[in-house]
Formats: structure tokens, C-alpha cells, sequence
């Protein structure tokens, strides 16, 4: 599919400076510490699980999404080149679910809901995937891999005369568990409360994973060489992520609630198909809360980026109020943090059109230094709002430094208040 439009991101001078840090570190679930990402020199490949369109793009989704936007950014400062492939879940129960309550196509459905997205993201200037790969659009991959699953005892049909759905022999393959350090009864209960079905009778193990389900009356299916049906969720991020950027590859990203079983699932099918490891680190960013609660399509209480930006409100402030939080922590959303944002987004844009501010080269190494070390977005404002006080004090006279920060500000933050 295509995605969306690429904003510019400006250029920046190169780092001279020998004491900031010439790698990106971020934290790693499977290591359980802030671990250096991306190769020293060359591509750097990216793989972020992406959206299943029956909804409206919310928050929590934006927090995502930006948040990877931001490793790209640091990444691409460095001088490395960014592989970065995204999915859609484009046919999955949710969204066949939706549409049936609904009484749409569940295509139209999807078809609009991944328009609405791609608007929510350009707009808040996130850097797009170079490879957008739908579901429906990987379905040889997905059988191709599971093939592969099945050469190795790894895949099969479960007893069931009349839907022999295919699984995957999850914890069949060795260091299953070990990226979420869950036991096996906490992984149990992920499992069941996220989608999984361990009571289905003729499975082998209550932890095996659909990875190809046989066609029902009433649901959409294609042929295939493992018999005609669609694809299993977690197996397509495998097969779509190692088609496109091979194995062991830079970081596999999204949600927190994606640790177990999704990303689990989706490396101990990348090990096993490959025999290498499936991503190098796995990246997971915090919950957004709404009324107290996880902000979540299935509970309904969701802020809505095209909702703020209907209402009139800049994009970039709602980049700006998503950027006080750092990536890996659960925070709560209130609707005056838009207003934070915009006196902030104000203050910056005054500063900005200022004759003149304080010296550019103090302000890009703390700005550099604040996102190389586990993408500090919450630090960066904070150096952003020191020179801005300081400039709209007139406190500075280089009159380079508003159009030099606010390129440094647009490279690095995705900020541009122009
Ligand atoms: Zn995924």
C-alpha cells in the first residue's frame, strides 16, 4: 500500500563534539537495559507493528508512532539510513467484527479507517514506513513462512474435522518467554486476555499460536497451498518484517501491551524460521490513560487525533503535547495539556522569529545528547524552552540561532511552527 507523504527533515550540521555519544540507546525489553540500536555505519532496519483500521487513530496509537519517528530522526542525525517497514492488520476478528455490528464492507471499513490514518500521520509530520504492508497484500509470505514452520515440526493442523486451523508450536522453540520474561502462568493469562485461545481443543500445547485459519461461511478467505483461509496476526509481522528487512534485524517496535504474546510470538517465529535471531532489541512504549483508564478501541474512551484536529487544534501542538512524556512511560491524557502546548508552541515560534538568541551549538549538542540517551523528548523541550526564554529575553545576539534552532527543533523533534 502506499503511505503517506514524507515531511522534509532538514539537515543538520554534523556532531564535532567527542563527548556526545555517536550511537542511539534506547531500552530494550528483551535485555532489560538501555542498549545501543541501529549499526554503527550503513541502514539501520525498523519494523513497528501497525494498525488494525476499524478505528479512528487515538492517542496511544499517535504516542506510538512518534515514538519511532523520533528513533528515525535520531538515527538519521547520525547519518545512518532507516529500513522502516509497517502492517496493517487489514483482516483480523476486530475488524470482520466491526463491520458485521456495523453492517459495512469490511473492506470499505478498513479502506477508510487506513485513509483517516495516513491524514493523522502526515499531519503530525511522522516520518512514513518505506514499505506499508497490508495483511491481504502478504498472504504468500505468510503461507510461505508457515511452510517453513511446518518443514520443522513447528506447524500444524489442529484436529478439527471441520476448520483444521493451523498453529504454531510457541514455546516448542528454544528461548520462548525469554524477550518478556513472563513465566508460564503469567503467560497464560496475557495470552488469553489478548486474543489467544488456549482452551481450543487439539491443540498441542495451550500456548500454540493461529498462524493460518481455515475459511468459515461469512468471512472473507483465499486459497492457499495450506488450504483456502486468512492469515494469523502474529506470523504475518514475522514474514512481512523478514521479507523486507531480512533477519536480525535493528529494532521491533509498538505498544507495551505487544510484549506478550504478539512480540514474543512474532521472534520465537523469526528464530525459528531463520535459525537467527529476529529482531536485535525490542522497544516498547507506555499506555496512554484516558478517565483513568487505558485509552483502548475495545473500551471506547479514546481521544481521537482527527477529533483535536477538528477542532481546530495546530497539529504540531498536539505533537508538542505528546512529547512531554517520555516514550516509556503510562501517562494520562487531560484536555488541558493541549493548552500547555500551545503557550509553549507560542513561545517557540516568537523565539524563532526573534532577531536574535542565544549561541546554536550548546542547544544542538544538549538536544542531541537528550535523544541519543533513550530519546529524552520530555529533556529536549526543556533545553528548547531555556533558550527560548532566554532569547525572547533578548538575552542572546548570533543571529543565526532562531533559524538554526528551529531547524535542529524540526530535524530532531519533528517540531515546525512555520
Ligand atoms: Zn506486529
Amino acid at each position: 500500500m502506499h503511505a503517506w507523504s514524507a515531511p522534509r527533515v532538514p539537515n543538520l550540521p554534523r556532531n564535532t563534539n567527542p563527548e556526545i555519544d555517536d550511537r542511539v540507546r534506547v531500552w530494550d525489553t528483551e535485555s532489560r537495559a538501555l542498549k545501543a540500536v541501529g549499526p554503527a555505519s550503513g541502514t539501520a532496519g525498523l519494523y513497528v507493528c501497525g494498525i488494525t483500521p476499524y478505528d479512528a487513530t487515538h492517542l496511544g496509537h499517535a504516542f506510538t508512532y512518534l515514538t519511532f519517528d523520533l528513533l528515525q530522526r535520531a538515527w538519521r542525525d547520525l547519518g545512518l539510513d532507516v529500513s522502516y517497514v509497517q502492517n496493517i492488520t487489514d483482516v483480523d476478528d476486530p475488524l470482520l467484527e466491526r463491520a458485521n455490528q456495523t453492517g459495512q464492507d469490511w473492506e470499505e471499513l478498513a479502506a477508510s479507517q487506513v485513509e483517516l490514518f495516513r491524514a493523522d500521520m502526515a499531519a503530525l509530520r511522522i516520518l512514513p514506513p518505506e514499505h506499508y504492508i497490508a495483511a491481504t497484500e502478504a498472504l504468500d509470505l505468510v503461507t510461505g513462512t508457515v511452510e517453513k514452520l511446518e518443514a520443522k515440526n513447528l506447524a500444524y493442523q489442529v484436529k478439527d474435522e471441520t476448520h483444521p486451523d493451523w498453529y504454531f508450536r510457541s514455546d516448542a522453540v528454544e528461548g520462548f518467554g525469554e524477550m518478556s520474561h513472563l513465566n508460564r502462568d503469567e503467560q497464560l493469562v496475557e495470552f488469553a486476555d489478548k486474543g489467544g485461545d488456549p482452551e481450543r481443543p487439539g491443540k498441542v500445547d495451550a500456548l500454540d499460536s493461529l498462524v493460518w485459519r481455515m475459511a468459515r461461511d461469512g468471512e472473507p478467505s483465499w486459497p492457499s497451498p495450506l488450504g483456502r483461509g486468512r492469515p494469523g496476526w502474529h506470523v504475518e509481522c514475522t514474514a512481512i518484517a523478514q521479507r523486507y528487512l531480512g533477519a536480525d534485524f535493528s529494532v521491533q517496535g509498538g505498544g507495551s501491551d505487544l510484549a506478550f504474546p504478539h512480540h514474543e510470538m512474532c521472534a520465537a517465529v523469526g528464530r525459528a524460521v531463520t535459525g537467527e535471531r529476529f529482531a536485535d532489541a525490542y522497544v516498547h512504549v507506555g499506555m496512554v490513560a484516558l478517565d483513568g483508564q487505558k485509552m483502548s478501541k475495545s473500551l471506547g474512551n479514546l481521544e481521537l487525533v482527527s477529533r483535536l484536529r477538528g477542532q481546530g487544534i495546530a497539529a504540531p501542538v498536539i505533537r508538542l503535547a505528546l512529547l512531554t512524556h517520555h516514550y516509556r512511560t503510562d501517562w494520562e491524557w487531560f484536555a488541558t495539556d493541549i493548552d500547555k502546548a500551545q503557550r509553549r508552541a507560542d513561545a517557540w515560534a516568537a523565539a524563532f522569529a526573534s532577531p536574535a538568541g542565544t549561541p546554536t551549538g550548546p542547544v544542538l549538542d544538549d538536544l542531541r545528547r537528550a535523544m541519543r540517551d533513550d530519546l529524552n523528548s520530555p529533556e529536549a523541550l526543556a533545553i528548547v524552552d531555556e533558550w527560548s526564554a532566554a532569547t525572547l529575553a533578548g538575552d542572546g545576539e548570533d543571529v543565526q540561532s532562531p533559524t538554526q534552532v528551529a531547524e535542529a527543533v524540526d530535524a530532531l523533534l519533528g517540531i515546525s511552527l512555520n
